[in-house]
């Protein structure tokens, strides 16, 4: 028999969207369904869309029991922690077991479909099984990020009133414990609303006080249902299936809610077409499931695939014995023949200053491509990552809000190069736009500057509101583009001749320089390509002449140059110059200036906002999401010396 002709992945976006009914049909086999839906695509009130409506599945049906004939003895769950130096492989049927000890235990908590259960857990196999349980039994997850402290956490309890909270005692990083039991205490005396219960992990790294009538042990529950057989819930396609809170970057969390069986769909679509992935590999992605890289590709999306996934809790740079030790993730990679593994930019910079020679030291044959995403990839990382690895570095563009990236290449389609310092494509199922920022004129010309937009019908997996705030949906993202209703990501593109998108940043990182409009980006590309510079961040700052000038904050890779004044006033020069060369006069910082570190979010990304607050002597805002406090006060220091 001849197969017919590989299909273009051209083609197949065309498909998307001219058919997009008989395209996502078409994808929606690619799960399993109780009941078949009746209608693909109902944007009959946009920008409101429902996918498979009349359908009924559920995301742990599709995760777990489906694999059971198959595959039941195959690894699914891997869970490896450097911080306790436990390691556990959950087969397929052991995750069933788990899951539905969970499962059992939220319903004799009071959990019923619908309810809402917030998870604030650090990176252990009990959140997974939490999250999966949820899924089963149709109530709503609330993953709150393990390292929000009191006031963040109390804000979203309030938001998503959960019936039950399921959290730990303690997490761990870099082998430093924080006890999560005394900030859920704080936390749920801020908050107004009161779970019925508190469901606990004891890890036994830090005491707990258990609340009388509240608190329950996981303990305690699992064994009173170990053989626990709950059947999963028939859900509505369009059922919730969770609630995720923005990173915090820009400004005040918002909580993206997302659907059943669109998502399911999604996932499974880009295992497939994306991550060019096969049942029975291996995946591994180095994120928290405290953010959407952990829903979408930790826990959902290798599970319905069929794959085993590796939960990772550690960092980067620190070996099972807690020793340092920079190939720890390589070690992983090798022991569990991963074959995809998912990452930031971030995490490959802190591997940067490591040993190169790490990367020789492991087998890593098995790995077909890293895929990174989070932030702009620089070239220099990007380089540097994909020659040790000698595998394909695949960009990937997204965001909380889309669950999926809707700017990479589609390899499992078809094999597409990728260009460095570009994610990529408009995938499939995405009516990718730039537009003019002013006028909202839709940017055709290759190389123009626009905000990148999406029309609608968004895809499958796309959100489906912002959490009990419809009103705040479509006017946060589809409102703010003038004379036009489009989704609005926020962030600043161009297209270059052979339709290949470049991330520019944020809108609101545009700075405006005696009336030229630049991104920080462009500026940061610049000078992070200068030898002596680890990492870079650029602001703009008012400016009474200029309206605003560029500022910049390097992270030297010598750090002797941080106490070497001529040294520094050297390579200052030096960094001036090259952006000159690379941009013009007009680009160049009116200082830069030298720190040892740069304030980020607990996902690794830059917080613009804060330091360019700092720079116009405000209130930097809030900051409950920063990861080390110190670095914003060396940058205050900085400008204090002048
Ligand atoms: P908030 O929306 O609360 O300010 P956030 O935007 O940081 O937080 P996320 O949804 O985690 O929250 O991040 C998505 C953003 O990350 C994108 O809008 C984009 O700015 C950036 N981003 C993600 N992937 C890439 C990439 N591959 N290249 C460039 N930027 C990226
Ligand atoms: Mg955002």
């Amino acid at each position: 028999m001849k197969l017919p002709p590989p299909e273009s992945y051209q083609a197949f976006y065309k498909r998307s969207m001219t058919e997009p009914d008989a395209f996502w049909s078409e994808q929606a086999e690619l799960i399993e369904w109780h009941k078949p839906f009746s209608r693909v695509c109902n944007y009959d009130n946009p920008p409101f869309v429902h996918w498979f409506e009349g359908g009924q599945t559920n995301l742990c049906h599709n995760a777990i029991d489906r694999h059971l004939s198959a595959r039941g003895d195959q690894a699914a769950l891997i869970h490896v922690s450097s911080e306790t130096g436990l390691e556990k492989t959950y087969s397929f049927r052991e995750l069933h077991a788990e899951v539905q000890r969970m499962a059992a235990s939220l319903r004799e908590l009071g959990v019923q479909k619908g309810d809402r259960v917030l998870i604030y857990m650090p990176m252990v196999a009990e959140a997974a099984f939490a999250m999966l349980a949820c899924a089963r039994i149709g109530a709503v997850h609330c993953v709150v990020f393990g390292g929000f402290a009191s006031g963040s956490l109390a804000s979203r309890i309030d938001d998503a009133t959960p019936k039950v909270i399921v959290s730990a005692d303690a997490g761990s990083r870099g082998g430093k414990v924080t006890p999560y039991k005394p900030l859920l205490d704080d936390a749920l005396r801020l908050s107004s609303h009161k779970p019925d219960a508190v469901l606990l992990t004891d890890r036994g790294l830090a005491p707990m006080q258990l609340v009388a009538g509240r608190d329950r042990l996981w303990s305690d529950l699992r064994t009173r249902h170990l053989h626990a057989q709950v059947p999963c819930e028939w859900l509505d396609s369009t059922a919730i299936s969770y609630t995720i809170y923005t990173s915090g970057t820009t400004g005040k969390p918002k909580g993206v809610q997302r659907d059943t069986g669109g998502y399911a769909v999604a996932l499974a679509a880009s295992m497939k077409h994306i991550f060019d992935s096969r049942a029975g590999e291996t995946y591994f992605s180095t994120s928290d499931i405290g953010w959407v890289v952990g829903h979408s590709y930790i826990v959902y999306g290798p599970l319905i695939a069929g794959m085993a996934t590796i939960m990772y809790e550690g960092l980067p740079t620190q070996g099972m014995d807690r020793q340092p030790d920079g190939g720890i993730w390589w070690s992983l990679v090798e022991k569990y023949r991963v074959t995809a593994m998912f990452s930031a930019p971030t995490a490959v910079r802190v591997l940067r200053k490591q040993d190169p020679a790490l990367l020789q030291k492991y087998d890593l044959s098995s790995l077909r491509a890293l895929y990174l995403a989070g932030e702009p990839l620089d070239e220099p990382t990007g380089r540097w990552i994909a020659e040790g690895l000698k595998v394909p570095v695949i960009d990937n563009y997204w965001q909380t809000e889309t669950g999926w990236p809707l700017l990479t290449v589609a390899n499992g389609v078809e094999q597409t190069p990728s260009k460095f310092g570009s994610p990529g494509i408009p995938m499939y199922g995405y009516r990718v736009k730039l537009l003019h920022e002013g006028t909202g004129e839709e940017l055709t010309g290759a190389h123009e500057k626009g905000v990148v937009a999406l029309e609608g019908p968004t895809p499958p997996g796309f959100m489906q509101t912002i959490w009990k705030d419809d009103a705040r949906f479509v006017n946060t993202y589809w409102k703010s583009v003038p004379g036009k209703m489009v989704y609005n990501t926020f962030d600043w593109g161009i297209r270059d001749e052979d339709g290949y998108f470049f991330i520019l940043g944020r809108t609101d990182d545009v700075i405006n320089v005696a009336g030229h409009r630049m991104g920080t980006r462009e500026i940061e590309e610049s000078i992070s390509g200068h030898p002596g510079v680890a990492e870079v961040a650029v602001v703009g700052v008012a400016d009474a002449l200029k309206g605003q000038v560029a500022m910049a904050f390097a992270v030297p890779r010598d750090a002797s140059i941080l106490s070497d004044a001529p040294a520094a006033r050297a390579l200052e020069g030096d960094i001036m110059k090259r952006v000159d060369g690379d941009l013009g006069a007009v680009a160049r910082p009116s200082r830069v200036r030298f720190v040892t570190g740069l304030p980020k979010t607990r996902s690794g990304k830059l917080l613009r906002r804060a330091i360019q607050a700092v720079c116009e002597g405000r209130d930097a805002g809030d900051l409950t999401t920063l990861d080390d406090p110190a670095v914003l006060q060396q940058i205050r220091d900085q400008l204090a010396a002048g």
